[in-house]
């Protein structure tokens, strides 16, 4: 066997880890562990990045830490090619989809979320979510569907009446409008980019 001293440093790392811990952790990351490893379940150990705390502050996007936390417990956990591991709830029709990274480390992240209704007739029957929830998380999933490409015919059927953000605009629409529109600076938008593009004159 290799003495500790042999090994690269990570692996040093980890193994002195290992050796000193009283008990082993069964949720403590192993040694070796690489980015297809399946993450941890244990929300303490995730950081949030700046982008993801800015998105939990934000009207419309329905995302809040103790969600984040029972999708780590709990969820669906998916592998995307792109991006890596997501944790995926579902309730009442709408998934919340946490996408996580450096998962094989000892710092895992809680990169950023979001939310889509993946059954009407369940989310439209809950409770939990109203008419605008609803209107507002499917006009949000179709701009960053197709973020690139103006998409006029899908915002036209939605109706959003209480402003949500996108960018840095705060945007409205109304049945048979093809824009969305920014409550502050007046702009008129039929896609995600121009939306992140262009700044609020607010
Ligand atoms: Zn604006």
């Amino acid at each position: 066997m290799l003495g500790i001293g042999s090994l690269p440093e990570p692996e040093a790392y980890a193994a002195t880890v290992q050796r000193s811990a009283v008990e082993p952790q069964p949720q403590s990351p192993a040694k070796n562990r690489t980015p297809e490893d399946p993450p941890i379940r244990d929300p303490s150990r995730y950081a949030q990045t700046d982008h993801l705390r800015d998105r939990l502050t934000q009207p419309g996007r329905y995302i809040s830490l103790p969600i984040i936390s029972r999708a780590i417990e709990t969820g669906q956990l998916r592998w995307n090619s792109s991006d890596g591991w997501r944790f995926v709830l579902t309730r009442d029709g709408v998934e919340f989809v946490i996408v996580v990274t450096d998962t094989e480390t000892r710092s895992p992240v809680v990169v950023t979320g979001w939310t889509e209704v993946v059954d009407d007739d369940a989310a439209a029957r809950s409770p939990q979510w109203t008419d605008t929830d609803i209107e507002t998380i499917k006009l949000r999933s179709a701009l960053s569907r197709h973020r690139e490409s103006l998409v006029p015919d899908q915002i036209q059927p939605r109706a959003v009446c209480e402003p949500f953000r996108i960018g840095r605009h705060s945007v409205t629409t109304e049945p048979g409008c093809r824009d969305v529109v920014c409550i502050d600076c007046g702009g008129r938008f039929r896609s995600k980019s121009h939306l992140c593009e262009f700044p609020c004159s607010r």
